[in-house]
């Protein structure tokens, strides 16, 4: 497809799904801004990136407020593990809601169309299954995932209130959990955790009864859902849901990763984190209707690409050689 150029930022570019995004909009022939303080994204993520002349990386803290030129602006900029929101939680908060603040305000002053990158987690514990963004959710605003929740959920008010206020453009993603390559090994999430456990030979740590559920979106079809709301008429301004509807528990999840290893680990329990949602899968009828998006990746070829990537990472800080076989990593630079 012939895409106009266009210049575009994106914050937290060196992210996992940020830096997937930027591959994606340079391979597009756009003029990609990464910016990202680095907290949780790394300049490896983007080193495919780096010699293009189509792609710059500037380090900066959304917190502040940021001059540039920009078309369209994709605000991703946030950490997005339980582990990691919660070690700085007021920068958290902060992130989300002064980020926000500055890049509605860039979009007010520049005319660009912008897009914020919320969650499912702004449903909280849902009491209402499958989640349908008319759902105003369940969200305890004093607990140690407030931070995250609530500032994600100020976001939100804030885009709705500029669009309203001074008529901005704008794009609201309530992005499910998402998996894949360049996840940082050690950011505690669920896909990451269990594949690195198997192939380390670990103990699976599956915390309470593992029968709670999560519905995982390979992040190809993530990145593919974003690109296609940025690009939908100015009416679809969300929030619309965006995520793959099959739901999984935790112990199926760590049996099929067990299966898919041929590994010899064994699952451990722990106890379940605070505030731990029991349920979580989206509607994306809105998404189906408005982007006619709907995740293609079955789970089962999204875990074996993960698991190929984990594996090639593990080899290299051991100094051996992976034991699953990589299929060519093809990073087209425009
Ligand atoms: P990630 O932690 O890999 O990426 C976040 C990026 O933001 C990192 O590069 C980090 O360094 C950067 N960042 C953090 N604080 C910053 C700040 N103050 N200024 C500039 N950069 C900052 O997480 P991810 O999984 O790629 O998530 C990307 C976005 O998508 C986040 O906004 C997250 O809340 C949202 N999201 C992700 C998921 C998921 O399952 N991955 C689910 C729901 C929502
Ligand atoms: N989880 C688990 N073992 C782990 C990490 C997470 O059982 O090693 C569980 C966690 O309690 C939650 C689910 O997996 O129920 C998803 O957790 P994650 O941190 O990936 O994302 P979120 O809770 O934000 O959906």
């Amino acid at each position: 497809m012939q895409h106009l150029r266009k210049r575009i930022l994106v914050t937290g570019g060196a992210g996992f799904i940020g830096s997937h995004l930027c591959e994606r909009l340079v391979a597009e022939g756009h003029d990609v801004l990464c910016a990202d303080n680095f907290f949780t994204g790394t300049r490896d993520n983007i080193a495919p990136l780096l010699n293009s002349p189509r792609f710059e990386l500037m380090r900066h803290d959304v917190t502040f407020p940021l001059f540039v030129e920009v078309d369209e602006i994709y605000n991703l900029a946030c950490p997005a593990s339980p582990v990691h929101y919660q070690f700085d939680p007021v920068q958290t908060t902060k992130t989300s809601v002064h980020g926000a603040i500055n890049m509605l305000g860039l979009a007010k002053r520049v005319k660009a169309k912008v897009l914020q990158a919320s969650t499912s987690e702004v449903y909280g514990d849902p009491a209402v299954h499958p989640q349908t963004e008319s759902y105003w959710g369940n969200v305890n605003p004093i607990g140690v995932r407030s931070c995250y929740d609530e500032g994600k959920r100020c976001a939100e008010t804030l885009f709705f209130d500029y669009h309203r206020q001074h008529r901005l453009r704008i794009k609201v993603a309530r992005i499910f959990n998402t998996y894949g390559p360049r996840m940082h090994p050690n950011d505690g999430r669920v896909v990451s955790n269990f594949i690195m456990q198997a192939l380390q030979g670990l103990p699976i740590t599956v915390y309470g009864t593992g029968g709670q559920s999560r519905s995982f979106c390979f992040v190809d079809d993530m990145v593919e859902a974003l690109v296609r709301l940025m690009e939908s008429g100015d009416d679809v301004t969300g929030p619309i849901n965006l995520g793959n509807p099959h739901e999984v528990t935790m112990l199926q999840l760590a049996q099929r990763i067990i299966e898919l290893t041929g590994s010899r680990s064994t699952i451990e329990y722990r106890p379940a984190p605070p505030d731990d949602p029991s349920r979580r899968c989206p509607d994306i009828s809105l998404a189906r209707e408005h982007l006619g998006w709907q995740p293609s990746t079955a789970l089962d070829m999204g875990l074996r690409r993960t698991i190929e990537y984990f594996d090639r990472l593990l080899a290299q800080m051991e100094g051996r050689e992976p034991v699953t076989r990589p299929k060519a990593q093809v990073v087209r630079i425009a």
